[in-house]
């Protein structure tokens, strides 16, 4: 069954812009489960913001509070400085002037692509020729006769963006909005997605369970866990400087080497690595695959090779370090070393983050 959920925001603008959404200290319950904990974050105008996390740690709920869809227990939501969500008010998601693209672009299957852009239009925006503008926006002009099911997948994706922009949105919010489609598919649309809502400087928040799409589309990133906010960054803050060892593992490949930590470096069965902030007592150092170099041993080593994955573009070669900690090294091209081998493995001087033993 398709999603029949449309929200449609009226206003005479004549085209999108991006506004500011603040969201403070939301919380979320169903029952006596708290879905949504004290989630506070402040999206900038035309700043795009991935909500990712595992399955079931809120993303679509916080999504879903934003547009109006539910009802919020605790905290405010406003939108270019209108609250339209907290203590004892809860706005009509259609007069919040915020869009909504459904995991499954919720087309009307027998509504022609214009009819299905024109759903939840105003007569007069109607008639204004804010359907044929918005198929253009999204490059599908002279497209609006043709039946949905006519379309590829990619064609569709662009169709439910065009409804969601008609209104002239605020903030547009989507939800695991490349997940219908193939792999191939799914990275040229999302590179497209990406060129049409920089272009237009929307205010966009979507959903993702993918580290990469996050990354990729992202300019700040929402890691939720548990209904609970872990970290709020760039993607190059996530990356190198990670709020937990949780995070450090959830966004990329991680290796965590025991160590002891005195200051400004940490001594570790890799020698001694610089650390990003001092750090003092019994620290696991967070080295990421690509800091690791990984050479013939011309004496003892401090590893053996326990096997080798060649990707092509790069290969990762695991290595169990002589203390037992096991570790995993990327470069680029085809491995010098081979299974078995006797190796060295030392750092490639990278400051590193690092977090205290549990
Ligand atoms: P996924 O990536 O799997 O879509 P998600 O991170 O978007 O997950 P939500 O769909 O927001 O997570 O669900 C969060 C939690 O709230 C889950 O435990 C879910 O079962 C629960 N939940 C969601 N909607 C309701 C509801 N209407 N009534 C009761 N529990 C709900």
């Amino acid at each position: 069954m398709p999603n029949t959920e449309v929200i449609a925001a009226s206003s005479d603008t004549a085209t999108p812009s991006g506004g500011r959404l603040i969201v403070d200290g939301v919380g979320v319950s169903f029952g006596s489960l708290d879905v949504l904990s004290d989630i506070s974050i402040d999206v900038a105008p035309g700043e795009i913001v991935a909500l990712l996390g595992p399955s079931g740690c809120g993303k679509t709920t916080l999504l879903r509070s934003v547009a109006g869809l539910e009802h919020i227990d605790r905290g405010t939501i406003s939108v270019n400085g209108r609250l339209v969500a907290g203590r004892s008010q809860h706005e009509r998601p259609e007069r919040r002037r915020v869009g909504m693209v459904f995991q499954d672009w919720a087309l009307f299957p027998h509504l022609s692509v214009a009819d299905n852009v024109a759903y939840g239009l105003a007569r007069e925006e109607r008639r204004s020729g804010r359907v044929e503008s918005s198929l253009e926006m999204v490059g599908l002009a002279g497209a609006g006769d043709r039946m949905p099911s006519t379309l590829s997948g990619g064609q569709q994706q662009r169709v439910a963006l065009a409804r969601a922009l008609a209104p002239r949105p605020s903030v547009l919010l989507l939800d695991e909005p490349f997940s219908n489609l193939d792999t191939g598919l799914r990275v040229q649309v999302r590179a497209e997605v990406h060129r049409l809502l920089t272009g237009l400087g929307i205010t966009a928040v979507f959903v993702t369970h993918d580290q990469e799409e996050a990354f990729v589309l992202g300019d700040r990133v929402a890691v939720m866990r548990d209904g609970a906010l872990e970290q709020f960054g760039t993607p190059a803050e996530l990356y190198e400087e990670p709020a937990s060892a949780w995070i450090a593992s959830f966004v990329g490949d991680a290796n965590f080497i025991p160590g002891h930590g005195s200051g400004a470096t940490a001594e570790t069965a890799l020698g001694a690595v610089p650390l990003s902030r001092p750090t003092h007592g019994r620290v696991d150092v967070l080295v990421r695959p690509e800091h690791l170099r990984v050479a013939a041993a011309e004496g003892a080593g401090n590893g053996t090779v326990s096997n080798i994955e060649y990707f092509g573009h790069d290969h990762m070669i695991r290595v169990d370090l002589v203390d037992g900690t096991r570790v995993a090294c990327r470069a680029p091209g085809w491995p010098a070393v081979e299974r078995g081998q006797t190796v060295t493995v030392g750092c490639d001087g990278s400051a590193s983050a690092a977090f205290e033993t549990a």
